[in-house]
């Protein structure tokens, strides 16, 4: 596949309310969208930064900057470029799954595919849940009967800073919003091993699916040892970027479920190789987000898409945005949908994307 160009956008667009983890708070969401030029075609993805992979916009920027003068003009294969790149860059993973995506969006429309197809995927809906961020009792009720009437299948309630309000909220959403709805937690590193196992043996009655990450990524004895006692399957996310991690979390039952995100793993190709080793071990998966604009959440459905070990899906950073950049990514019944046409099944508004640019010169 002839590259001709490679453009990177830097767009930064706020939420509709502070979002809050047990490692911090933000408003606004900023990535850096990229499109690339091939055979009459054009293919899009974007960067996310975050602090998992420890990116900011003006390093994605600045090794965007680099991989456009190792891929303009050339003849490529992306697994190749991508193994290339992950070398020469090796800490730069959000902005490799920024080009990645955008690669496989073009390689795809010139083919006259969709994304999952290249990897003998089967189209289905994906349920998505929609996250809770860390807020007091009485809202997190409201929230969560705002998303169920909105037609959301499961909600994931982030906690992690306070192990018994923690458990108050979430069994205020049994007892007064639903008995039944898919109830997802993710303690985002926030508590010890003796707190993590006393939470588990509390959630027991309220019918949770899975605790994510409980225990401070390096912990790997802690997490090991959570997840091998408590009786609810243990996820992990920040302990688990690529798929040598999951090799090791995998071969050592460190963890029941794994998160997958595209910006941990340097995008489709890297999604892919993790998703060789789960089918491996038999483990599942689920497709995770950062404060991602939709083209990146497109790709991990599409991932979704080519393997039955993935099991959940939790894409919503989109509808935490005041704005969309793109249209065609569709929740209806409970459901995502990309559209029927070759590449993600999206299409990029340039003009919205010009509409949040942000002045920023690569660091
Ligand atoms: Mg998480």
């Amino acid at each position: 596949m002839k590259i001709e160009k490679l453009e990177y956008i830097p767009i930064a667009i706020d939420r509709s309310q502070v979002f809050k983890i047990a490692t911090g708070s933000e408003l606004t969401a900023e990535n850096v969208m990229v499109k690339v030029h091939g055979e009459g075609k054009v293919g899009w993805g974007n960067a996310s930064p975050n602090s998992v992979t420890d990116e900011t916009t003006g390093s994605i920027l600045k090794a965007i900057k680099a991989m456009k003068k190792d891929i303009e003009g050339r003849d490529i294969e992306i697994e190749e470029f991508w193994m290339e790149q992950r070398e020469k860059l090796p800490d730069d993973r959000a902005a490799l799954a920024g080009v990645d995506i955008a690669l496989y969006d073009l390689k795809a429309k010139i083919e006259g595919k969709r994304v999952f197809e290249l990897f003998d995927g089967r189209e289905k809906g994906i349920v998505t849940d929609r996250t809770i961020g860390i807020m007091e009792r009485g809202e997190t009720v409201q929230h969560a009967r705002e998303f169920m009437d909105q037609g959301f299948k499961a909600l994931k309630v982030k906690i992690g800073l306070d192990l018994y309000e923690d458990i108050r909220r979430l069994k205020a959403i049994r007892d007064e919003v639903s008995p039944t709805l898919d109830m997802w937690v993710d303690a985002n590193q926030g508590y010890t091993v003796k707190e993590a196992l006393s939470l588990c043996q509390k959630l027991n009655e309220l019918d949770i699916e899975f605790i994510e990450q409980p225990i401070m990524v390096g912990d790997e004895d802690g997490l090991k040892e959570v997840s091998n006692r408590s009786t609810i399957p243990i996820m992990a996310d920040e302990s688990i970027k690529d798929h040598k991690d999951a090799e090791r979390i995998c071969y050592n039952d460190m963890a029941d479920l794994i998160n997958i995100k595209l910006m941990k793993c340097s995008g489709i190709t890297g999604g892919r190789k993790i998703v060789e080793v789960l089918e491996d071990y038999g483990v599942n998966a689920m497709v995770g987000c950062m404060g991602e604009v939709v083209p990146s959440l497109a790709a991990a459905a599409h991932l979704h898409m080519t393997s039955g070990n993935i099991r959940y899906a939790d894409l919503d950073s989109h509808f935490m945005l005041k704005e969309t950049v793109t249209s065609g990514f569709e929740f209806k019944n409970g459901k995502l949908w990309t559209m029927d046409q070759p590449g993600l099944g999206i299409d990029v508004l340039e003009d919205k994307v010009e509409e949040y640019r942000m002045e920023l010169d690569p660091e």
